[in-house]
């Protein structure tokens, strides 16, 4: 028993040091990724009506309902109505 204390001792900051190193590892690779396409709409794929991003509607979206699109163009072709709400596209 007397040996195995210490050894904890030994061990705890290791996983910890180990933690923070993995933490570390896994952290800028969700920030450095490819600069990705800024999404400008959601869409529902429930009601097929897609919204700004600052819709306050676009929060009732089911998450398995949510599409992004990234213009406006490709939301239309998609087929989707604009919100009459937060009027997608300015009209
Ligand atoms: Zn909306």
């Amino acid at each position: 028993m007397r040996v195995t204390k210490p050894l904890l001792f030994l061990l705890l900051p290791t996983c910890l040091l180990l933690g923070s190193f993995a933490c570390r590892a896994v952290a800028p690779d969700s920030e450095n990724g490819e600069p990705r396409q800024q999404v400008k709409y959601i869409g529902c794929s429930g009601t097929m009506v897609f919204h700004t991003t600052d819709c306050r509607y676009r929060e009732i979206i089911k998450p398995e309902n949510r599409v992004e699109f990234f213009s406006l163009e490709e939301a239309l072709g998609a087929d989707y109505r604009p919100c009459k709400v937060c009027k997608p596209g300015g009209n």
